[in-house]
């Protein structure tokens, strides 16, 4: 249960004074539609209003407060003119007082009249320019009495926005907002805080959203820095619990004979390479300890993972246990199931494949036969996860493409088999300390390695007015017998545009390479989607045009072209994603990233990084670099591991810090029962990070 002391924040916007529906609908989209989420909505720039000179002193363009009595109305002669108030400076070194003109279009001449009655003293408060030689200000921000004008003369946070909400409704909720918040208790240890300088958390909040100077906005700041590292803490934190829950629970000895994998690796038409060797080694150790695994396995593009995978459930068959892998996509678990069920025929084995698509009697079959003990290995997509799927004696379950899971399904996973193993794949390369934010709960190895016979790809950025010759030279290597990718650009607004735009491209592409082009996209049936990938398999389409659905494992070895259509709108890991498609075979590939205008300076460097490595890990090291973290997991999409404070380019150093310290109270504290157990239960809760210790404290 939350506790109470959070409750405040935790109630809808709405809540605010002033919110009404609409911009409750606005505002959720900007930043979300609890109390706490506005807390979060940091301002991206400043307002100084501090300057007060005389007129004699001011320069034009810039923001001002200024006292000044008002000596005339000048109401417009149509409607058409604005109304216009003649002010005189009321200022201590001003020895003759220069007049200005407040300027207004379409206003009362009641609520004028009202504001600016002729001789009184009034505060204003907005840019103020000079107007064929005259001073000026159109439609001030702000009109106060006199007394207010130390009040005005200060700072004003200006927050992102967001069409239909202003940044005067922002900075007229947030006061209240702020008020709501309770004075919370300090979780940060005593002597980190002592070292860092850090404030309490309310004040930092607070002083985060009344910056003094643009260097207040810099997430280096003291007061973010301190709300970055509660924010990485929360996450820690939680991900500590998690681990520590899978720990707890018992696994098995799984340590097998090894007569089935030996045989596998002696037919393999290739040796492993010394990474796969290493990684099977530290799966086998997990294996075979009492405890559960729970490992990570990153592997760049073409490293080997499937036959790692594989060797792996046969460790757990040979002690007459059953094995699962699933793939996030139909396609992918077909391709799997291609590789695998062939090498297990031979040893006797039974695979099942069990998708979405299994329906009926078919799928009873297949079910009573894994109940039963029949099948030794099933792979397939996360129906593998449904409630009637029953395995005999699950031992080892392997996700392949985890990046497309989020940590809640890792949670859960462990139901089908409790004691089971758990090995997840992936072939995002990750930065190591972005690692340890989305994957903290596991152990973690690497396939650093890639076959050695590997030609590397020649990879160029071109043009997009180029487009012409790049079609030729395609045409080219079509008719000598190469098959090829296009890729069409993603489309951030809406998902349609990037269909249309895709199709839009099949259907020029249609006209000069006629039959052999075949089009796939994500808003196909699986069915649909199968055929295409299967008629580019079997060389009956050369030429496939393509939204992102081909991102992820599909394997289509004779195709060593892929043209990359505005790739500069792609994120670099994307990119290396994508060209790892063709470099499946030993042909030497190419990959050309057509490029549009305008280019920046940062996309231009990105794209130079593309053709420079194909090193997964630098590029992702790079990618971090250029543009933060959020994009390298593709969380936009997944929506796991994304930071509302925190910022990795900047707030690596702290991931550690707060990594040891959850692991510490883990291990000193794991009720989380002391006084400052109490407050990092506050934390995790305040960061909507409670899931793990739900589910701790419940099992
Ligand atoms: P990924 O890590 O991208 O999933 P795969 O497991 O699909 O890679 O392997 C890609 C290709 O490389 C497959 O055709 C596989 O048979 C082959 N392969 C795997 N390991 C080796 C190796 N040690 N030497 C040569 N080829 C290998
Ligand atoms: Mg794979």
């Amino acid at each position: 249960m939350r506790p109470e002391i959070l409750h405040p924040v935790f109630m809808g916007l709405n809540t605010i004074k002033g919110v009404g529906e609409r911009s409750l609908k606005l505002l959720s989209n900007l930043a979300g539609d609890k109390v706490i989420d506005l807390l979060w909505h940091l301002p991206a720039n400043i307002i100084d209003r501090r300057s007060s000179p005389s007129l004699r002193e001011a320069v034009s363009g810039r923001i001002y407060t200024l006292k000044v009595r008002v000596i005339d109305h000048l109401p417009p002669k149509t409607k058409k003119h604005p109304y216009r108030v003649v002010v005189e400076e009321v200022h201590p070194q001003a020895v003759v007082p220069e007049q200005l003109t407040l300027v207004f279009f379409k206003v009362y001449a009641d609520s004028i009249h009202k504001n600016l009655p002729i001789g009184a003293e009034r505060v204003i408060s907005g840019k103020l320019d000079n107007f064929n030689g005259g001073w000026q200000m159109s439609h001030p921000d702000f009109i106060a009495k006199s007394e207010d004008f130390e009040k005005l003369k200060s700072v004003e946070p200006v927050y992102p926005l967001t069409a239909g909400i202003t940044n005067k409704m922002i900075c007229k909720w947030m006061p209240t907002a702020l008020a709501k918040l309770p004075q919370l208790p300090e979780w940060i240890d005593s002597h980190l805080l002592k070292q860092k300088g850090w404030n309490s958390f309310n004040s930092s909040l607070l002083v985060a959203h009344h910056p003094q100077s643009l260097d207040d906005l810099s997430p280096a700041s003291l007061p973010r820095v301190r709300l970055a590292y509660d924010e990485l803490l929360a996450n820690q934190l939680s991900l500590a619990f998690a681990r520590d829950r899978s720990r707890k629970k018992n696994g098995r000895i799984i340590k097998g004979n090894g007569h089935l994998r030996q045989k596998v690796i002696t037919t393999l038409p290739f040796q492993l390479t010394n990474a796969q060797k290493r990684v099977l080694e530290e799966i086998y150790a997990d294996q075979e300890t009492e405890t559960k695994m729970l490992r990570l396995v990153q592997g760049d593009v073409g490293s080997g993972k499937t036959i790692v995978a594989l060797l792996a459930m046969l460790n757990a068959v040979e002690c007459s246990c059953q094995a699962a892998i699933m793939a996030p996509t139909e396609i992918l678990a077909r391709q799997h199931f291609e590789t695998i069920a062939p090498i297990c025929d031979t040893l006797g084995l039974k695979v099942g494949i069990l998708t979405g698509r299994n329906k009926g009697k078919e799928r009873k079959k297949l079910l009573s036969d894994l109940a039963d003990g029949f099948i030794n290995i099933l792979i397939g997509t996360h129906a593998l996860f449904q409630e009637d799927v029953t395995f005999n004696d699950l031992a080892c379950v392997v996700i392949d493409e985890q990046h497309r899971f989020g940590v809640q399904q890792r949670l859960g996973l462990s139901k089908k088999g409790d004691r089971a193993d758990v090995l997840v794949m992936t072939a995002t390369p990750i930065p190591r300390s972005l690692v340890l934010t989305a994957y903290g709960d596991m152990d973690y190895s690497q396939i650093d390695e890639v076959p050695p016979e590997r030609k590397p790809v020649d990879t160029r950025v071109i043009s997009l007015e180029k487009i012409s010759d790049v079609v030729h030279a395609l045409q080219r290597k079509i008719i000598s017998g190469s098959r090829a990718y296009w890729v069409c650009p993603l489309v951030e607004e809406s998902e349609k545009s990037d269909l249309a735009a895709a199709k839009e491209r099949f259907e020029s592409l249609q006209k000069i390479f006629g039959e052999d082009v075949g089009l796939v996209h994500g808003k196909m049936k699986d069915a649909e989607k199968d055929d295409v990938m299967t008629r580019f398999k079997n060389g009956d389409i050369k030429l496939l045009v393509a939204t992102t659905v081909i991102e992820v494992g599909v394997n289509v070895p004779e195709a060593t072209v892929m043209v990359i259509e505005h790739a500069e709108r792609f994120g670099l890991a994307q990119l290396h994603q994508l060209r790892g498609r063709i470099k499946r075979g030993i042909e030497a590939s190419s990959c050309l990233l057509l490029y549009g205008y305008p280019l920046s300076e940062t996309a231009r460097e990105r794209l130079n990084i593309m053709r420079e490595t194909e090193n997964g890990f630098l590029i992702a090291e790079k990618d971090l670099e250029l543009r933060g973290g959020g994009e390298i997991l593709g969380t936009r999409q997944s929506g796991f591991c994304s930071f509302r404070l925190a910022d990795m380019s900047v707030h690596k150093d702290l991931l550690h810090v707060a990594h040891q310290d959850a692991k510490l109270i883990i291990n000193t504290d794991p009720q989380l029962s002391t006084s400052r157990g109490e407050a990092l239960r506050i934390l995790l809760y305040l960061f909507e990070r409670d899931n793990a210790i739900k589910t701790y404290t419940a099992g």
